[in-house]
């Protein structure tokens, strides 16, 4: 089985905490063969001042180092999570274009003028109000997915992990209108669906989850990528052979890796 490991973090990361070397020799250990590194690049935030600036030029000297490093072991991708590109699409542009990652994880951590996800309180919600998150979230998510310098979507039901962790059933197939239409735009751009397991480990559920993979597959799409989100190296390559095994049952022909900007298809098995 060939693992590979699309979304890492390291201490460029605002919540990251080990250096893109650390992140290699864990990768070797945990058997993976092949790692993206995606550090947070939240535009909105960092623009505005309010979140910790990307020390972009030390990460990139630090990720190219390690991969020159390790090359004979472990192919090593310089990659970035993009977050909330859609609210300024041409800055996004611009700094994707200036730093040239081989891989770009669109993402989104929080709607327009309204804090990340991940500090709502969703026990006190209404089902209504959590429906509606998840709504707009797919509905900015559909956005990236128009963006031509995303390569892949990462987490694209980031709102239902919270949700799930406060107890809160929400039926994802209420959205499958909103997930069709992300789907025809991401198969359109040849932008891959990423399998986020990092919350296997806290809610027992892949991001999005399986029935979500069923929809893709059903509407055509072939393009996975695999990622832990692992802010901590201990957790690189996370549950991801589990998830591989799971969607090649599913029917997904291959993985894809992207490199240099281009996605590659690799065994699932
Ligand atoms: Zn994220
Ligand atoms: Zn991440």
């Amino acid at each position: 089985m060939y693992l590979c490991d699309n979304h890492t973090h390291t201490k460029f990361s605002f919540d990251g905490s080990d250096a893109p070397e650390a992140l290699c020799e864990a990768a070797i250990r945990n058997g993976v063969k092949e790692i993206s590194i995606t550090d947070h690049y939240d535009i909105d935030g960092i623009t505005e001042g309010i979140y910790t600036p990307y020390r972009a030029e030390e990460a990139k000297a630090a990720i190219l180092a390690a991969r020159e490093k390790y090359a004979d072991r472990l192919q090593v991708n310089y990659g970035i999570e993009l977050g909330q590109a859609n609210h300024m699409p041409a800055e996004s542009a611009a700094f994707i274009k200036e730093h040239g990652f081989d891989y770009v994880l669109g993402s989104i951590h929080n709607l327009r003028g309204v804090p990340d996800f991940c500090y709502m309180k969703y026990e006190d919600m209404s089902d209504r109000l959590i429906e509606l998150l998840i709504e707009r979230s797919l509905d900015e998510i559909l956005e990236i997915a128009r963006l031509d310098y995303i390569t892949t979507l990462a987490h694209i039901t980031y709102p239902h992990r919270y949700a799930t962790l406060a107890k809160r059933d929400v039926d994802l197939m209420r959205f499958t209108d909103r997930f069709r239409a992300i789907f025809r735009a991401m198969i359109e751009r040849g932008i891959s669906l990423e399998i986020n397991t990092s919350t296997l480990r806290t809610a027992g559920i892949t991001m999005p989850t399986y029935p979500v993979f069923r929809l893709y597959r059903e509407c055509g799409g072939e393009l996975v990528s695999f990622g832990s989100d692992s802010h901590k190296s201990e957790y690189i390559g996370y549950r991801i052979d589990e998830a591989q095994k799971v969607l090649a049952d599913m029917g997904f022909p291959y993985q894809t890796v992207i490199r240099e900007g281009k996605p590659y298809p690799l065994p699932l098995k």
